[in-house]
């Protein structure tokens, strides 16, 4: 795999941590341009993208994802931005409700599985409703697969034109009560993957302490590699990290150990069939 580059993609706040488990998880609007932007000077060309109300709680109003998604394409040149459509309890269809605001991708759940306190439901009516919101709009999905069952579904859902192929899929490993995160676990689904859709794209997350070990996975089997507060909110065991740019750039170095290239925005774009910016 060596030469082929790899997109880093930065979650850099998601729905779960607060300040007070990390002082620089970013919960207001600028906040989350600013670290956005440092993490982009750092390597990353993907920004996976939840919003907070100032008080921290997660927000579902999509003009907060409009002003995320306008500072970071103002501050960030041709960085890939995409709007989570995960992240909170229930269904329902305002889960959906910022993609009129057309981001580059958005990121789809294609099941429901159990995550540490909660059931995590995707109902087949609302991956439908949000697959056809994602044609609608141009947006390409992110397939969070968080359950082996997620990767068939969306390919099959591909298959019968409900999504757009090729399908790039993120592999979850770590989630407590979900995929343990076991290297055998990303090798057979990035293989079966392979198997029904060889133009795929991949990226594998590892969470909390298994985002490191997710990353070198990723570089040494040719995927694309995440990370950031999102999902890890400590550099090392016993630290905790000082920005997500500062997790990037690990990502970043170790790029350069397995001699991958880390993807620009421009290439980015490119490998995930993405219109220019
Ligand atoms: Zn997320």
């Amino acid at each position: 795999m060596a030469g082929k580059p790899c997109i880093i993609t930065v979650a850099i706040t998601g729905s779960v941590p607060t300040k007070k488990d990390n002082p620089a998880v970013p919960v207001t609007v600028a906040e989350h341009i600013e670290s956005t932007h440092a993490s982009y000077e750092a390597g990353a060309s993907l920004a996976h993208i939840h919003v907070r109300n100032d008080d921290g709680t997660v927000s579902s109003n999509p003009d907060r994802f409009a002003a995320v998604g306008e500072g970071i394409r103002k501050h960030c040149p041709g960085m890939i931005i995409q709007f989570s459509t995960g992240g909170r309890s229930g269904t329902g269809s305002e889960r959906g409700g910022m993609l009129h605001h057309r981001p580059d991708m958005a990121s789809l759940s294609t099941g429901s599985c159990n995550f540490p306190l909660r059931i995590y439901e995707n109902h087949p009516d609302l991956i439908k409703e949000l697959a056809s919101k994602m044609i609608q709009y141009d947006i390409k999905p992110e397939i969070e697969a968080f359950d082996v069952s997620m990767m068939y579904q969306a390919v099959m859902m591909s298959e019968a034109g409900m999504l757009k192929k090729p399908l790039h899929v993120q592999f979850v490993l770590g989630v407590k009560n979900a995929l343990p995160c076991i290297r055998q676990v990303l090798d057979f689904q990035v293989a079966e993957l392979k198997r029904l859709q060889p133009e795929a794209t991949w990226t594998a997350a590892g969470i909390a302490k298994h985002q490191l070990e997710c990353n070198h996975w990723a570089l040494e089997m040719g995927g694309h590699c995440r990370t950031g507060l999102e999902d890890n909110i400590r550099f090392e065991k016993t630290e905790l990290a000082k920005s997500n740019a500062q997790f990037v750039k690990r990502v970043a170095d170790l790029c350069a150990k397995y001699d991958r290239p880390v993807a620009t925005a421009k290439q980015a774009r490119e490998i995930l069939g993405l219109r220019a910016a």
